[in-house]
């Protein structure tokens, strides 16, 4: 068996290169070796001689094809100045109990554990003074890894010793390197998620700003669609396309459709007189004028062709329709559009034809135009300037 290091150990190894004097250089501030290069142990002992008797033990040993690199301390505190500001990557310290004070090594632990937060250190503590820490309190209250009699490190025993910690220290900075990349990755991804996130964001937001000005241009194109260019009101397209809606809707519900069919009296000479342009704006004027008479929304104004005009008038019975013809005529008379070329009189006048039917899905609509095409006709013939109702036989209610 190996016996422990000796003051013969140390003689003899004096013929190394080693001084009597504890060796402080390390101790500047500098830059420290880059330890990935090295494994850095550091001994921190008062006895110079423990100092040279443990290089010498671990010398020219590699541990994992890289060199130990020895770090010294002789005291507590350097040891705390030494690990703290100049090589916090130390693997592992040769701790020694008492130096300074008599627990100056313990002290030392503790600030290595609980202020510098370091829980990677290997930490062997060597002790020549077993009385002054009793073993199993320190291993039980400080956070060490192994604790040791000087006398009973042989150098076989410091090399295995400091083997194991070098190992166990791999492992650690194997387990915490993985740790950092994993949060690294972790941060990546989050990263990624969040921006993914943003970006789904921001094709919904655009998505949505497509879709409701697709939208709106479509309500624009339907409307433009539907509305006759000139007069602004419904066209013959969107009034045919009423008619289809409401015919069977009110068969269903059994509820009577009106329609009043309205003709500008003698607006060929109008547009002699006035000239086409004036003709135009007359008939704006008009279309305005009857869709202020309307009332109700289910209530159609349509430009049916040329000075023709159409009112479908859904839920209206005869009575309501002829009421609304009444006011369309005394409203058209408070437009007092001049019209010097009429027969009939100085100013803008029409004729409207009325008529009134209870839709049934086996009659066509075109039963009710026509009856109000009659009454129309029946109204210029006596004389214009006034409505005609389509006769019972065509026209109820
Ligand atoms: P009546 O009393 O029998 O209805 O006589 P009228 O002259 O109104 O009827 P007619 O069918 O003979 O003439 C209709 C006129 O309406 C002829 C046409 O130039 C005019 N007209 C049709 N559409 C427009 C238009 O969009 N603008 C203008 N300015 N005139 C139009
Ligand atoms: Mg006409
Ligand atoms: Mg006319």
């Amino acid at each position: 068996m190996e016996s422990p290091l000796t003051k013969d150990d140390f003689i003899e190894f004096e013929e190394e290169d080693f001084r009597d004097r504890p060796d402080r250089s390390h101790l500047a501030l500098g830059s420290p070796e880059p330890s990935s290069d090295s494994w850095k142990i550091a001994i921190i002992d008062d006895e110079p001689d423990v100092h040279r008797a443990t290089q010498l033990a671990l010398k020219n040993f590699q541990f994992e094809g890289k060199p130990l690199l020895f770090l010294s301390a002789y005291s507590g505190e350097e040891g705390k100045q030494l690990i703290t500001s100049i090589h916090p990557d130390t693997a592992l310290i040769l701790l020694d109990v008492v130096m300074e004070t008599h627990d100056a090594g313990l002290k030392m632990v503790h600030y290595i554990r609980n202020e510098l937060k370091n829980p990677n250190i290997r930490i062997i503590l060597r002790t020549g003074h077993p009385g002054e820490a009793p073993e199993e309190s320190v291993i039980l209250d400080y956070d060490i890894n192994d604790y040791k009699l000087k006398v009973e490190l042989t150098r076989q025993k410091l090399l295995t010793t400091a083997i194991a910690a070098l190992r166990a220290y791999r492992d650690i900075m194997t387990i915490e390197q993985q740790r950092v990349e994993l949060k690294d990755t972790l941060e990546q991804l989050q990263q990624a998620q969040q921006a993914l996130q943003q970006h789904m964001y921001r094709l919904e937001v655009m998505v949505a700003e497509r879709t409701a000005a697709l939208s709106a241009a479509n309500q624009k194109l339907h409307r433009l669609a539907t509305l006759d260019g000139l007069t602004l009101v419904a066209n013959r397209h969107r009034f045919d396309e009423y008619c289809q809606q409401q015919w069977p809707l009110l068969s269903k519900q059994q509820q009577p459709l009106s329609l009043i069919l309205l003709d500008v009296d003698y607006f060929k000479q109008y547009n002699d007189c006035y000239g086409h342009q004036v003709g135009d704006d007359c008939l704006k004027r008009i279309a305005r004028c009857i869709e202020d008479t309307i009332k109700r929304p289910t209530d159609l104004i349509a430009r049916y062709g040329g000075e023709e005009f159409v009112v479908l008038l859904p839920y209206t019975t005869l009575k309501g329709a002829t009421r609304l013809a009444q006011s369309i005529l005394e409203a058209i008379a408070r437009l007092n559009i001049p019209h010097a070329q009429s027969p009939i009189s100085d100013r803008i006048t029409v004729s409207l034809g009325v008529a009134c039917l209870m839709p049934q899905v086996d009659i066509a609509i075109a039963t009710l135009i026509t009856s109000a095409d009659k009454a129309l006709y029946q109204a210029k013939g006596e004389g214009r300037n006034r409505y005609c109702l389509a006769s019972p036989s065509r026209s109820t209610l």
